[in-house]
């Protein structure tokens, strides 16, 4: 009989989402006429915005005649997508980012997974804790980790803790570590990195020859305009940083798909026989080999993105989840509940009230309020005593929620 990759044996059966399901579906079953309001997804709401939308459709009609029909694409996206985005997100900001270091891609979460085949099985891996589960389970099915304990913490990654009592940001480790993953704004706390410490994370990682796998999925939802919106923007991170992007969040791209990979040329990593080898190569040559490119029309979708009428969308996008995320910041607040996040990102960092466990405080909300959010310590160890509430919902949910919250909570 064939055998199987053994590692996907030590993953943690994707506990966080289907507890929460069945916690759920639970309630349902004994009140059958309670309204549940879901802030716990990661997900979208909102439609595509018109310009995407109008972009897509007359990508189609040229797919219907053979004269401007398209097959393969180039494997790394198109240069009029990847010209675009060089000038717009990256060269506008003063970062050094040229077309051709950008590969365009179906989605940053297949990106971070996919990325681990370019480098070694021996590096040692930094996460923070709490953490996007991606990052970790990845690493995982690539053999790169032992067994978990009874926390959800494998063996062989270093974990860097993040709470209020460090604001959010891990400390720089005291050892060497090869890779980090870095996700800021922050999924699930909602905490930004100011450029000093990305500053730090650059000069530690040159030091020691590690690599930053940077995750900027929520960039467009910074306001602070002292904040970083790129790795980039930091001198020295071509030398040392990968930095993933998505038009998941901004766009309302999750189901359309479309993201994109920053691999810079001066990107170096170790071979075998101690030479210096670019890592740009290997992603070029990985992606040529094991992917196809993204659809031509969802391609002609995202550039739409940077014409005038496609930035002032989804900025509008972003300040209508924005403005969901201010509602509950307040809300909470005068509810007593004390909050961080919510500011430069969707996500509201809950610390949970009367020393709660994360769980506690979910089946409070669940069954006093009827809403559902996300428990902290899901994500993480650490992340036990917080909670999260995604402000991607409509108004009418976010301001039902709230409302329910604070007549439950309020003194
Ligand atoms: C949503 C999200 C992404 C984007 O994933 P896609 O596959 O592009 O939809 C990446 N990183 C984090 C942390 C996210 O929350």
């Amino acid at each position: 009989m064939a055998t199987i990759n053994d590692n996907y044996l030590k993953l943690k059966a994707g506990y966080l989402f289907p507890e929460i399901a069945r916690r759920v579906n639970t309630f349902v079953a004994e009140h059958p006429d309670a309204s549940i309001i879901k802030l716990g997804i990661g997900d979208v709401t909102e439609p595509l915005p018109a310009a995407c939308r109008t972009a897509m459709i007359a990508a189609v009609d040229e797919m219907g005649d053979r004269a401007s029909f398209k097959g393969y694409g180039p494997e790394q996206g198109y240069g009029w997508l990847r010209e675009k985005i060089a000038t717009h997100d990256f060269q506008a900001r003063g970062c050094d980012i040229s077309p051709d270091e950008i590969f365009i891609s179906d989605g940053s979460k297949c990106d971070c997974g996919n990325i681990l085949d370019i480098f070694g099985s021996t590096n040692t891996i930094a996460v923070t804790d709490p953490v996007y589960p991606v990052y970790v389970d990845t690493n995982v099915m690539a053999g790169h980790t032992g067994d978990a304990n009874d926390q959800g913490e494998y063996d062989g990654l270093v974990y860097l803790p993040i709470s209020a009592d460090n604001d959010f940001t891990a400390e720089i480790p005291s050892t060497k570590v090869d890779l980090i993953y870095l996700c800021f704004p922050n999924n699930p706390t909602g905490a930004t990195a100011t450029k000093a410490h990305l500053q730090d994370w650059v000069a530690y990682a040159r030091a020691h020859g590690s690599i930053i796998l940077f995750d900027a999925a929520y960039e467009a939802f910074i306001t602070d305009p002292a904040l970083p919106h790129s790795i980039y923007e930091i001198e020295g991170a071509r030398d040392c940083a990968i930095e993933f992007r998505s038009f998941s969040k901004n766009a309302g791209f999750t189901g359309t798909r479309c993201a994109l990979t920053v691999v810079p040329k001066t990107l170096m990593g170790k071979a075998a026989d101690g030479s210096d080898v670019e890592l740009w190569k290997l992603w070029n040559r990985r992606q040529s080999t094991k992917f196809n490119g993204v659809s031509y029309i969802v391609q002609r979708g995202a550039e739409a993105v940077y014409s005038p009428k496609g930035q002032a969308q989804i900025q509008e996008l972003v300040a209508f989840y924005m403005k969901n995320a201010h509602i509950i910041r307040e809300q909470l607040t005068a509810a007593g509940i004390q909050v961080y996040g919510g500011t430069n990102a969707p996500y509201v960092w809950v610390k949970t009230p009367h020393g709660l466990s994360s769980w506690d405080f979910f089946d409070k909300l669940l069954h006093a309020c009827n809403v559902v959010g996300t428990p902290g310590a899901g994500f993480g160890a650490a992340g036990e005593g917080y909670f999260r509430i995604s402000a991607f919902n409509s108004r009418e949910n976010v301001n039902a929620a709230m409302q329910r919250i604070t007549e439950t909570f309020k003194a």
